[in-house]
């Protein structure tokens, strides 16, 4: 399920959420219970890591990649 990272207007909070795609323009409450809050652009990980810089080296050793 895609994650989506929300910012909360009302204490500033950052969080992150997760689900179906289908309702990511739903409204989401913050974790402090504030409903003034607006989905960010951030990195959505459908399929694996979308933004890698090439040449990191070590990552797909570790088992991240896998
Ligand atoms: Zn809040």
């Amino acid at each position: 399920m895609p994650r989506y990272e929300y910012a909360c207007r009302t204490c500033g909070e950052s969080f992150e959420l997760s689900r179906p795609m289908a309702e990511s323009a739903d409204p989401a409450s913050c974790p402090q219970g504030h409903d003034d809050t607006v989905k960010l652009l951030s990195r959505v990980a459908v399929g694996g890591v979308a933004a890698e810089p090439a040449g990191g080296g070590g990552c797909c050793g570790g088992g991240c990649c896998g």
